[in-house]
């Protein structure tokens, strides 16, 4: 056993977190394009510069660049030093919650497909099957080694996508209007998968509160009205986070009180 000095795990962490952040931006632009996203590198999308590996530096380049492109100083998304520090913040979350266990390594790719997901979701409004669908195999694979197990991940899967379906089929059926995408069904399977079937009936609970809230703040303030779709992927994906790092100890307090 190796004797880190303290906060070594921490600093590298968050290092990681950085540079995975910085992939997961190349995601968010590319997949909703249907493009590669390791071929070719990243180039200005103003002036088709190609990115040298300081301009690539996850935050700190956008720090020194003052946000503008080097070569025709074209404004860059503020999008892409938020999504890298977000990530290296929730992965240090992860590491606070979960430790260095192999736990960890699951949750962190996991919470990685959120922040896609979410991101695509609040642009786009879409969730790709690129994302979902391996999700759902990987997720269920995990299961095998680590928590929820494989028959927990196998009725999560089943009653996340069965659940959201229904509701679609249901609402579609008395409305004649799509309430929901199956991205939406296709996602929640996914965290079902990952995360077992408790966990999942949490998140659809706090994802379902997270919208009410969500949309009576956007109407009080009048950016939204009834008729204002809030993309639901977002709220699955907050909601999806929080069970991931305290489902367990949420649904256990829960169940104490009944
Ligand atoms: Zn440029």
């Amino acid at each position: 056993m190796i004797d880190f000095p303290p906060g070594f795990a921490a600093l590298s962490v968050a290092v990681v977190g950085l540079c995975v952040g910085s992939f997961l931006n190349v995601c968010i632009y590319r997949v909703p394009l249907k493009r590669s996203v390791v071929h070719p590198g990243s180039a200005c999308p103003g002036c088709g510069r190609a990115l040298a590996w300081y301009d690539n530096l996850p935050v700190f380049s956008y720090l020194a660049l003052r946000g503008r492109c080097r070569g025709c100083r074209a404004p860059i998304s503020a999008r892409y030093p938020i999504i890298e520090a977000l990530t290296a913040g929730i992965f240090l979350w992860h590491l606070a919650v979960f430790d260095l266990t192999p736990l960890f390594f699951v949750r962190v790719a996991f919470a990685s497909a959120l922040i896609v997901l979410f991101a695509i979701d609040l642009e786009h409004q879409i969730l790709p099957d690129r994302i979902t669908l391996p999700g759902i195999v990987i997720g269920f694979a995990c299961s095998f080694f680590l928590p929820p197990g494989p028959i927990a991940s196998l009725t999560g899967l089943l009653a996340g996508g069965g659940l959201l379906w229904g509701i679609a089929e249901a609402w579609y059926r008395l409305r004649k209007v799509e309430a929901m995408g199956f991205g939406d069904v296709k996602m929640l399977a996914m965290i079902g998968a990952v995360l077992g079937i408790r966990a999942v009936i949490l998140t659809f609970v706090l994802s379902s509160m997270l919208g009410g809230l969500v949309g009576v703040v956007l109407i009080a303030t009048r950016r939204a009205d009834l008729a204002t779709k809030v993309p639901f992927g977002t709220m699955l994906a907050a909601a999806a986070l929080v069970a991931s790092l305290y489902g367990e100890a949420i649904v256990t307090w829960y169940l104490a009180k009944l």
